[in-house]
């Protein structure tokens, strides 16, 4: 056997190196890395003092699919390896599912190893329709913040009217009462809402930022720049006719991407007269933080079946409707509203460590 050949299959071990530049108050780093025939690729991350928190997104062409499989600290400690939550019912990121479009956020809760400056590296995955491992591009960002407190952030956010929604005057009223709200509640959690002056999408009938198909999302993305948030306000949400609003993901992309929103439903918030009450707008409020809180990192603390739960230890775990809705009904992140003979409960509660997640959301400067 020839020496060389030996060397061929460590070829696809080495950590690619990604190029820099700066973004505002993050560092941006960005490449594109091809896999190796077994479908990995590595990218270093270099983590220099004062950085905070790093979000990851790999960004594939379908039929291919991408996740995070792996991070790793700078004295090659694993802290994160996506096959310890496949099968769990326990959610703490979405980062190690395959998608087009995959982010996963470091750290993500305050039991989390903090970030160490040093050499980190991620490692991700590449598979064909077949779910078989392949050599294939894939677009890695990593965006790190230099905001080391979490106690107090600022989050950016886009809205953005789509369906020609900001022609109807009661609806952009709506829209900034629920603005308030939202602002409100996230004040709470020492988050600073800063809304850019609202804009138009000139289309519409937009598929949820959750299927990783919508191209309109990375055009938005890409016109608002990071490090944005972006709430597109529609008529409805296509195939989903009763939900209120859809995040893209969990954690959210800030760079342009197919997942790289939030969607609220104009009809679901409206109602069947199709008008806005004041109830109707303080829902839509807490709507849009709650959207906006899956895109920083949030779960539900319990699913709608009751057979899932997040990670956090200060939200109570609980496997029915009765006692659901009596200790977290009130929480943000419940998974539905709660109402009784028409009127329905304010759920803007918030845990210290569903806040720790927040602000540790590389949007939250
Ligand atoms: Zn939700």
């Amino acid at each position: 056997m020839h020496p060389a050949l030996l060397l061929l299959p460590l070829a696809g071990c080495s950590a690619g190196r990604l190029t820099e530049v700066t973004e505002g108050d993050l560092r941006h780093l960005s490449g594109v890395l091809t896999s190796s025939s077994r479908g990995i690729v590595r990218a270093k991350i270099p983590v220099v003092e004062g950085d905070g928190a790093l979000l990851v997104t790999a960004r594939i062409d379908g039929p291919y699919a991408v996740h995070v499989r792996s991070l790793t600290d700078p004295d090659h400690h694993e802290v994160f390896r996506s096959t310890d939550w496949n099968d769990s019912p326990y959610n703490k990121t979405n980062g190690g599912f395959l998608s087009t479009v995959a982010s996963l956020n470091w750290p993500i809760a305050a039991s989390d190893e903090g970030l160490a400056a040093g050499d980190w590296e991620v490692e991700l995955g590449v598979v064909d329709e077949s779910n078989d491992y392949v050599a294939q591009d894939v677009a890695i960002d990593v965006l790190l913040k230099q905001d080391g407190s979490f106690d107090d952030g600022v989050l950016r956010v886009a809205v953005v009217f789509a369906d020609g929604s900001e022609d109807d005057a009661e609806v952009r009223d709506a829209i900034d009462g629920a603005k308030d709200r939202w602002a409100e509640i996230y004040a709470g959690i020492g988050i600073d809402v800063l809304f850019e002056p609202d804009s138009a999408f000139d289309g519409g009938g937009l598929v949820a930022p959750a299927l990783a198909t919508e191209d309109a999302y990375e055009t938005i993305a890409a016109r608002t720049g990071l490090p944005h948030v972006n709430l597109v306000v529609s008529d409805d949400i296509v195939d989903f006719d009763d939900a209120y609003g859809i995040a893209g993901d969990i954690p959210g992309p800030l760079v342009p991407s197919t997942r790289s929103a939030v969607q609220i439903s104009l009809a679901e918030a409206a109602g069947t007269d199709g008008r806005f009450s004041d109830q109707d707008i303080r829902i839509l409020g807490e709507t849009m933080a709650h959207e906006s809180g899956h895109f920083l990192g949030l779960f539900h603390p319990v699913e709608g079946d009751w057979q899932g739960w997040d990670v956090l230890d200060d939200t109570p775990e609980c496997d029915s409707t009765r006692s659901c809705l009596d200790v977290l009904g009130a929480n943000l992140m419940f998974p539905v509203t709660v109402c009784t003979g028409g009127t329905c409960m304010e759920q803007d509660a918030i845990t210290d460590e569903q806040r720790g997640v927040t602000q540790r959301y590389t949007g939250v400067e």
